[in-house]
């Protein structure tokens, strides 16, 4: 198969090559690196993706989710002219109507988020909502799980991808660090959970509640495998009582659910939420939000009480949480992002029953050929897992199913101008149609037929 994707991206691979003497890897993001070499795209239209060989591709990777709205979407682009044309600037440097704007929508489609602030990446909102449940608690210790992705920073760069007979007993995994240069005292300082196994997580919070200032999940575990109704229920009611903060990081699930998130559907109220993605409309975003009482650490001392008396009560800069940023709530971004939830508040139930056609379509392909296969996910994201198993609950379950099936498929169908990373979870966006699922739908056919 490898002779074959050189053949159809014989440009690809001269700019591969050029791309290795400016960037370590020839890549800017190692996930992007690909055996032989990453295809380079030139061109992104609705569903699709234009390499530089001029080979057209369905896009499932969607920029890792973020793209929910496809290429290129004409809403986007009017509503980032109109923005800059009407206001002569991108940035301002004050506060502006679109923060307070998006502000409200988030209120309303997220109750829980009381009180937003804005970053310039997922990574930046979880790192600050870290420091908010520091602050709150004053407890410096974080709880996160097995196989769940945050950012890359030290806190968080641990377990995420571990080998899984170096990870520890399933029901106490241990901190696997990600990275080199990440100081090993984080080891000793972010407490591992195993998830969907609630007595575990419970046993472990328990033990060590006094020095845990919160739990991080991926409420949908690398967007696709699902937290138990059951475990949600257990790790909020456990959390509150051990007075431990629940962080739902939904950079990845956020508006990809239900415009309300992964929240909405478990019908749970964590203390923080993180947003990313596709809230940017394809530009660099993050959104913290949470309990007001939480989210007024960051306020700055202020001696008039124009607008809440509470404000004045703190005395210091050291007893208001720093955070600031050049770029945060950039207009243009903002507007990108109304833009997005404006066009899927019309079409998102769209986006989630062709999701369930595709995930129908492909696993009747596999049951023809008695393979045991799985789309696992809820909303817009799902993954194929090849597995005998009956269902998959957590990163180790992942781990166990068929990989060498998998990534001889993801090759054949890129071959076939299907675009996924090789094991990645599919992402659905609104220019998803019934052309796409039914082109892609062949593609499996034809491949499966090939390899099985
Ligand atoms: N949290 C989750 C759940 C994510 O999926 C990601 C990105 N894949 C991040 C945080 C980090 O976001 P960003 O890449 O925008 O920094």
């Amino acid at each position: 198969e490898v002779e074959e994707y050189m053949k159809k991206t014989p440009k690809s691979r001269e700019f591969a090559s050029e791309a290795h003497k400016v960037m370590p890897g020839g890549v800017t993001a190692n996930i992007k690196s690909f055996d032989p070499y990453p295809i380079i795209m030139e061109k992104g239209k609705g569903a699709y993706l234009y390499d530089i060989d001029g080979n057209k591709y369905i896009d499932y990777l969607l920029s890792y989710g973020a793209l929910m709205l496809g290429h290129g979407h004409q809403d986007i682009v009017q509503a980032i002219q109109a923005q800059m044309e009407e206001n002569g600037t991108f940035l301002f440097g004050t506060p502006h109507q679109l923060e307070i704007e998006m502000g409200k929508k988030i209120q309303q489609l997220y109750p829980s988020m009381e009180m937003v602030r804005y970053t310039n990446s997922g990574t930046e909102a979880t790192l600050l909502a870290i420091r908010m449940a520091y602050a709150h608690t004053g407890k410096y210790k974080i709880a996160k799980f097995e196989g769940h992705y945050h950012g890359g920073y030290d806190q968080v760069l641990l377990s995420v991808n571990p080998p899984v007979h170096a990870a520890g007993p399933s029901n106490e995994p241990i901190p696997v660090v990600e990275s080199k240069g990440v100081d090993p005292y984080h080891e000793e300082h972010t407490v591992i959970l195993p998830f969907n196994n609630l007595d575990a997580t419970a046993e472990i919070l328990r033990k060590r509640k006094d020095e845990i200032a919160a739990v991080i999940l991926e409420p949908i575990q690398g967007g696709f495998i699902p937290a138990e109704q059951s475990f949600m229920d257990g790790l909020r009611k456990i959390t509150k009582e051990l007075e431990i903060l629940l962080i739902f990081d939904e950079v990845k699930t956020g508006f990809r659910l239900g415009l309300g998130g992964a929240q909405s559907i478990f019908n749970i109220q964590p203390d923080i939420t993180t947003l990313g993605k596709v809230v940017g409309g394809g530009f660099p975003v993050g959104i913290i939000g949470g309990k007001k009482d939480i989210l007024m650490v960051s306020a700055p001392t202020s001696s008039s009480d124009v607008f809440d008396s509470s404000q004045s009560k703190k005395s210091s800069a050291k007893d208001v949480l720093f955070h600031s940023g050049t770029y945060n709530g950039h207009p243009t971004i903002l507007a990108a992002g109304l833009a997005t939830i404006k066009v899927l508040e019309d079409e998102i139930d769209q986006v989630l029953r062709n999701t369930e056609k595709l995930k129908t379509g492909i696993c009747s392909l596999f049951a023809k050929r008695g393979i045991a296969v799985q789309t696992v996910g809820l909303g817009s994201i799902f993954n194929v897992v090849i597995t005998e198993k009956e269902k998959i609950f957590n990163y180790r379950d992942f781990q166990h199913s068929n990989f060498a099936l998998r990534k001889k498929l993801d090759f054949h169908l890129l071959t076939e101008g299907i675009y996924t990373k090789p094991l990645n979870r599919y992402s659905m966006a609104t220019v998803h149609g019934e052309k796409e699922i039914n082109y892609t739908l062949e593609a499996y056919n034809k491949v499966l037929t090939k390899l099985v």
